[in-house]
This record gives C-alpha cells, sequence and structure tokens, in this order.
C-alpha cells in the first residue's frame, strides 16, 4: 500500500478530511490535479457551525480577523441568525482560497502528503484494495494503491463516475454569473435584491476594493460553456436587470455558475467513498456547498481512521452515508427552495409575503437558521430523552484540575471524550475500557443557564466530529454500549 487512505481533490472538503485522518495518525496522500491553487473564491465565509468545527480543531485563530454576523438571509428573505444558540456568529468575509489556505497548511503540518499536478484518471476496486491510476505533471502515468478511496474531486468527481456512483437529479435551468471588480462604486446588497428582471447581489470582498457581484438574470438558459463568460456579458446582464452601467469596471474574475440539482445515492460503495461537491451539487443559496463538504469530512475523518487503524469495525464506516446523506437531502430541499424564492418573478410574490410574516416568528427563523448553518443536524444515536442527544455539543466552560477548560477546547485532539460533571468513580470506571480513543474528564460545568439542556446533565459522551453520543441523565443505552457502537470494543473485555 503507499497509503491507508487516498483523498482525490485538496479543495476544502479534501483538505479537512486529510487533517482529520491525520490527527487520528493515519497516512494520507492527497491528489488535485492543479499545479497550483486558483487563489479564485467562489465561496466568502462560512456557518455558524463551520465556525464551530473550526474552533474545535483550534483552528480559527489562523484565519485572522474576520467579519461575523448574524445578519442572514432564506431565499433573499432576511433572517437573524442570532437566534440559534452558539458563541459564534457566520463568518461573511473569508474568501474561500484563505480558507483553503488555512486548512492545506493545518493538514500539511500534520503530515498529510499533498501532492499536485497529479490527475486520477481512473480506479481498480481490488475488493481487498483500490488502485489509482494519476497522470503527472509530464503526462506519464502512475498507479497508488490504498485500503480506502475517497472522492473530494468536486462536482464533477472522476471517482464518483469512475466507480459507477448514481448521480440523479435535476439539470440546470438557468445559467447565473459572479464577477469580482474594481473601480464602481457599488452600494452593498448582500441579501439578494429582486427586480422584474431577475435578482442581483453585491459586496465587498475583503478590504482590497474589489466589489463581488452576483447577476440571475430570469430566461437565461443553461449553457456548457469551456471558458468563463465575457465581463461585457456580466455587466449586461446587470444593466438589463438594475439600470446601472458598471460596464467601466476592472474586473478580476468572471465565472458562471448553476442551479443543477444532484445527491449520490449511496456515499459508499465498498472501499470508495464521496464527500463534498462530488456527492451533492446543488445552487449556492445561503453559502452552504463548502460548509457541508468540511462536515462531510469531519462526519467521515474519525470513522474512516478508526476502521483503518482497526479500533472500530467496518459497519462504523455505514453510518457515514447514515448521518450525511439525510443532510444532502435537506442541501437539495432548501436550496430548491431558496431558489424558487430568489429566482422566480412576480407570480412568486404573494408566497415571499406570507413568508416575511411567518419569519417574524422565532421558533420560523430558528427553524430555517437552523436548516442553513447546519445546527439543526442530529444523528441518529440511540433512543433517549436527552435534548442533547445526537445534536453537536453546544460550547460549555469547564473547571477541571484546577483549570478553566471548555468542552470546545477538549476536542482538539480529535478524540473522543466523556464529559464526567459530576466526579463520579464509577462512571470513569465504566469508560476506562475505551480510553485509547476517548479521554476522560472529569470537570465542572460554568456558567450554564438555567434552561440549558446542560443544565441537569450528569454526564456527556462527546463523538471527535463534536456530536452527542450519550448523555446522563436520559440515555436509554447504557454507556458500554454506547462506547462500543462507536469506538469498537473494550481493550479490557479483549484482555
Ligand atoms: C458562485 C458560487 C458561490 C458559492 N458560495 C459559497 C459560499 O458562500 N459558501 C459555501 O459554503 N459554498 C459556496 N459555494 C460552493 C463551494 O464553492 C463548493 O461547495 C466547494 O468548493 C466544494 O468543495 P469541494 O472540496 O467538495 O470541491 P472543490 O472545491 O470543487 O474541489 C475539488 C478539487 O478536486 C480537484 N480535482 C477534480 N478532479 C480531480 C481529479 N480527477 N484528480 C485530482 N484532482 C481533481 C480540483 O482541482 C479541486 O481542487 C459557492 C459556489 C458557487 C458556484
Amino acid at each position: 500500500m503507499d497509503a491507508s487512505v487516498i483523498v482525490a481533490g485538496a479543495g476544502p472538503t479534501g483538505l479537512m478530511l486529510a487533517g482529520e485522518l491525520r490527527l487520528a495518525g493515519v497516512d494520507v496522500i492527497v491528489l488535485d490535479r492543479l499545479r497550483e491553487r486558483t487563489g479564485e473564491s467562489r465561496g466568502l465565509g462560512f456557518t455558524t457551525r463551520t465556525m464551530e468545527v473550526f474552533d474545535q480543531r483550534g483552528l480559527l485563530h489562523r484565519l485572522g480577523d474576520m467579519g461575523t454576523s448574524n445578519a442572514g438571509h432564506f431565499g433573499g428573505l432576511p433572517v437573524d441568525f442570532g437566534v440559534l444558540d452558539s458563541i459564534h456568529q457566520a463568518a461573511k468575509t473569508v474568501p474561500q482560497s484563505d480558507t483553503e489556505t488555512m486548512l492545506e497548511e493545518w493538514a500539511r503540518e500534520l503530515g498529510a502528503d499533498i501532492r499536485r499536478d497529479r490527475d486520477l484518471i481512473a480506479l481498480h476496486d481490488h475488493g481487498d484494495h483500490i488502485e489509482v491510476v494519476v497522470r503527472g505533471p509530464g503526462g506519464e502515468e502512475g498507479r497508488l494503491a490504498a485500503h480506502y478511496l475517497v472522492g473530494c474531486d468536486g462536482g464533477r468527481s472522476t471517482v464518483r463516475k469512475a466507480a459507477g456512483f448514481d448521480f440523479p437529479g435535476t439539470a440546470a435551468t438557468m445559467e447565473m454569473y459572479l464577477a469580482d471588480i474594481k473601480g464602481v462604486d457599488l452600494a452593498p446588497r448582500l441579501i439578494g435584491e429582486t427586480y422584474s428582471g431577475g435578482m442581483v447581489m453585491s459586496g465587498p470582498l475583503g478590504d482590497r476594493g474589489v466589489t463581488r457581484i452576483i447577476v440571475c438574470e430570469h430566461g437565461t438558459p443553461p449553457r456548457r460553456r469551456t471558458e468563463p463568460p465575457s465581463y461585457a456579458e456580466v455587466a449586461a446582464a446587470w444593466q438589463r436587470i438594475t439600470g446601472i452601467d458598471i460596464s467601466h469596471a476592472e474586473h478580476e474574475w468572471v465565472s458562471a455558475f448553476g442551479d443543477a440539482t444532484r445527491l449520490a445515492t449511496e456515499y459508499r460503495r465498498g472501499r470508495v467513498l464521496l464527500a463534498g461537491d462530488a456527492a451533492h451539487i446543488h445552487l449556492p443559496a445561503g453559502g452552504q456547498g463548502m460548509n457541508t463538504g468540511i462536515q462531510d469530512a469531519v462526519n467521515l475523518g474519525w470513522k474512516l481512521a478508526s476502521v483503518v487503524l482497526g479500533t472500530a469495525p467496518e459497519a462504523l464506516l455505514d453510518t457515514y452515508h447514515g448521518e450525511r446523506h439525510p443532510v444532502g437531502e435537506r442541501l437539495m430541499m432548501n436550496t430548491k427552495a431558496q431558489g424558487l424564492l430568489f429566482l422566480t418573478g412576480d407570480e412568486i410574490q404573494p408566497l415571499r409575503d406570507v413568508l416575511k410574516e411567518l419569519i417574524h416568528y422565532e421558533e420560523v427563523s430558528r427553524h430555517l437558521a437552523g436548516m442553513v448553518s447546519g445546527l439543526e443536524i442530529r444523528y441518529d444515536v440511540g433512543p433517549g430523552r436527552h435534548p442533547l442527544l445526537g445534536l453537536r455539543m453546544p460550547h460549555l466552560e469547564l473547571v477541571g484540575d484546577r483549570r478553566k477548560t471548555s468542552s470546545t477546547e477538549l476536542l482538539r485532539a480529535g478524540r473522543g471524550m466523556l464529559l464526567d460533571l459530576e466526579d463520579n468513580a464509577v462512571l470513569r470506571d465504566r469508560a476506562a475500557g475505551w480510553s485509547h480513543r476517548v479521554d476522560l474528564v472529569t470537570a465542572e460545568p460554568h456558567g450554564v443557564p438555567a434552561g440549558s439542556p446542560l443544565a441537569d446533565t450528569s454526564a456527556v459522551l462527546v463523538r471527535p466530529d463534536g456530536h452527542v453520543a450519550w448523555a446522563a441523565p436520559g440515555s436509554h443505552h447504557d454507556l458500554p454500549m454506547a462506547l462500543e457502537r462507536w469506538f469498537g470494543p473494550s481493550r479490557i473485555q479483549q484482555s
């Protein structure tokens, strides 16, 4: 074997996955067909949940100062994301290329073997291992073998096609434009403004005087382009919709995108897995694609590592599809709904008006914000009545070992964590057989607000991805059963 895992694609999904695998001590080769990063940024910023995920791995400080805000939208209708229960707000000003640079540095520091100018062109599943055919810088072909292959190679994924995954959905119905321009004074339209001719957005991109514009003109048919559109096309569409002439602006980057919506029916076929855009494509509404890819990677990384390292049975890998495919289904649903709201014409106005009224109800805002930010995600971790079961562990300040820490900080190493909040020696004893995989931490909670689901909690088992796998009181499974399900057999029972 050349590596335990080969990851195809060094986009945000592949890089996050490489970092997660290395954190768990798994050797990984990442292949990317590009000689170097393009520096282009489709995404700008990330959601509250990705802020939390980066925080739990200690990555936020690497991105420096960033503009954050609770101002969000659903299909162009303003939603206050401050209704979410998180210590973080969404990041709004971090170009995707900065996020990728940060993730690449982190993954390399952890020892990921990232090989550029390597195009994966074919794969062979030999049952007990995977072999990939890779075209190198001089056009030469070579072969690499690994136990598992993960396709993080974007919407047109070679891995997905070569491994025979189905990718059903709907084709693009229209083409939209994106341009980063300089030398025009445009008022920010961060939430889409709808006009009779279509929808536009504009906003500052960093602090270099660059403005990002998005133009969605009704009736623009989808096109399969081999080259990006000209800036003149984009400026003409902008003018037809808004009446404003921006044709004199300098342009740094122009691109076209569509609203094709497709979801792989399986996220795993034997030794091949898919994550990120390789598994799901959709209209970029509400900035969710990169976030979902990063969170796919965080769900998959520790599971794949456990299976590769032999500490958990292979069945753990099936929970990756079981947990993330429903997330993909909701992503398809909500981006389609958002597209209907902001890409259609006056016939939808009554529906927009009704929704605008509904959004005034906090419960409705929380539902929509939770869906778009990823904070609503609840995995099936077994029966019980504890309100946090399956949800992500909220940030909890702790005092343990006479020092302050937090549930977020304790996840930095990417290990499982049993938080014993009542100094319960019996509980710790029951978990001792998993101490090679799970940190047993006795600590006192600090500043838990009354009414919080953590207020009466005596212990919580948190998976490496930050989701609550068991909590007391309230879980119907007993602790050893939960530990075995997520972390494999106890070492004490084995010996
Ligand atoms: C206009 C627009 C705006 C967007 N805004 C946002 C936003 O604000 N927030 C958000 O979360 N998302 C946004 N997205 C979506 C986001 O850009 C994608 O979801 C994200 O890039 C997916 O990451 P990925 O790593 O899965 O795939 P990609 O970023 O596509 O990376 C795939 C990588 O695989 C490599 N590759 C491909 N084929 C091969 C091969 N055969 N061999 C080797 N390497 C290969 C590619 O070179 C590339 O580096 C937006 C998208 C668009 C179009």
